[in-house]
């Protein structure tokens, strides 16, 4: 097990598709230079990938002091087992004590991989971090379905932890930073097991992107009436999410789930339709800057968390609003 000794520094694995950085990078490494200037060290990214050394400096901009970088052919695409192998590599050179990746599907899959390799825990899901009076990273995240919010520290070093996407503030990116490229020799492994076969065509809405958001729950009768949900988001220019219920029904696919299992987004505009504003719906959505709530009942918990609430029957309501855009020119 390591335990603590010369474990200095934050480092920040950048996550890239086909040479495009993941935002959550930037929100990591904005996160991530509080950390390193509160804890008065350096904050490092690594980033693996083919042809990526142009955006080894964008991670500078965005506040690392160096960049690791490990460009091969192989690294072209995700493969778990060779980005896992050369980030442990460097992690038993260079020893950061602070490990933040994405809670992406990428980092998810990488993270466990790389605590295990180094025998150190991992805090995943996180959505705050914090630096203690010892110098301790405090690890916050939702436990028992989102009923509490937990406060973590980990005795091992490296601390591992994953962000979720879209619950940082993206750091501010200044040309003039200066940082250092370092490049690394990239260890290669021939077979690592892993083949891709075809690729799966993208998501069909990246909900979490979103400015707006028209989410419907168990409020609707049945599947069909998604496509009223559909009209107003498109009309507003935005997507449709949807509770959970909606999505185990298989009235909609999981991209479109907001909450604790689901999706978190902070989109302008939240109009949700017919949802309780359950613990876990609200995980997903609570910082959504202007939330509207729709809803039959009064009581309904979501209300408390509303900027504004329409008391009232969806299906009322929902071909009103359209019809109100229509009236004044808005078309989809
Ligand atoms: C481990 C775990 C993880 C979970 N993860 C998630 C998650 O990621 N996301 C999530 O959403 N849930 C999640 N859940 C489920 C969650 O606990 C709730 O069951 C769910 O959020 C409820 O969805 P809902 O609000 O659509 O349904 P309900 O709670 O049934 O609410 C329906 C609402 O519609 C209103 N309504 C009914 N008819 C109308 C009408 N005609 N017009 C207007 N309003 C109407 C009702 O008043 C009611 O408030 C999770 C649960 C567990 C245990």
């Amino acid at each position: 097990m390591l335990v603590e000794g010369n474990y200095r520094g934050v480092l920040v694995f950048a996550e890239q598709h086909e040479g495009e950085i993941h935002p959550v990078t930037f929100e990591l490494l904005g996160k991530g230079r509080e950390i390193a200037d509160r804890l008065k060290t350096e904050l490092s990214s690594v980033l693996l990938g083919h042809n990526v050394e142009e955006k080894a400096r964008e991670l500078i901009y965005y506040g690392a002091d160096r960049v690791y970088l490990y460009d091969h052919p192989s690294l072209k695409h995700f493969d778990v087992v060779l980005y896992k192998q050369n980030i442990v590599n460097l992690v038993k050179e260079e020893k950061p004590e602070i490990i933040l990746i994405g809670a992406t599907p990428i980092g998810r899959s990488l993270a466990p991989r790389i605590a295990a390799a180094l025998n150190t825990g991992l805090t995943a899901d996180c959505i705050d971090l914090q630096v203690d009076e010892n110098g301790d990273l405090i690890q916050i995240r939702p436990a028992f379905t989102g009923n509490i919010i937990a406060h973590i520290k980990t005795k091992t070093r490296p601390v591992m932890t994953t962000v979720r996407y879209k619950v940082m503030k993206m750091g501010v990116r200044d040309e003039r930073r200066k940082g250092k490229i370092i490049k690394k020799k990239v260890e290669v492994i021939d077979n690592t097991g892993i083949k891709i076969l075809r690729k799966e065509k993208r998501k069909e809405v990246n909900i979490a992107d979103a400015d707006v958001i028209v989410a419907c729950g168990r409020g609707l009768k049945k599947p069909e009436d998604i496509s009223m949900i559909e009209e107003l988001a498109k009309l507003l220019g935005g997507v449709v999410g949807a509770s959970r219920p909606l999505v185990d029904e298989g009235w909609i696919s999981k991209d479109h789930q907001i909450g604790f299992s689901g999706n978190t987004v902070k989109p302008k505009l939240y109009i949700a339709c017919g949802i309780s504003g359950s613990p876990q719906h609200l995980a997903g959505m609570r910082d959504s800057n202007i939330i509207v709530a729709i809803n039959i009942d009064p009581t309904a918990p979501i209300f408390r968390h509303a900027d504004y609430g329409i008391v009232g029957d969806l299906y009322e309501v929902v071909p009103k609003l359209i019809k109100e855009l229509k009236k004044r020119g808005v078309r989809t």
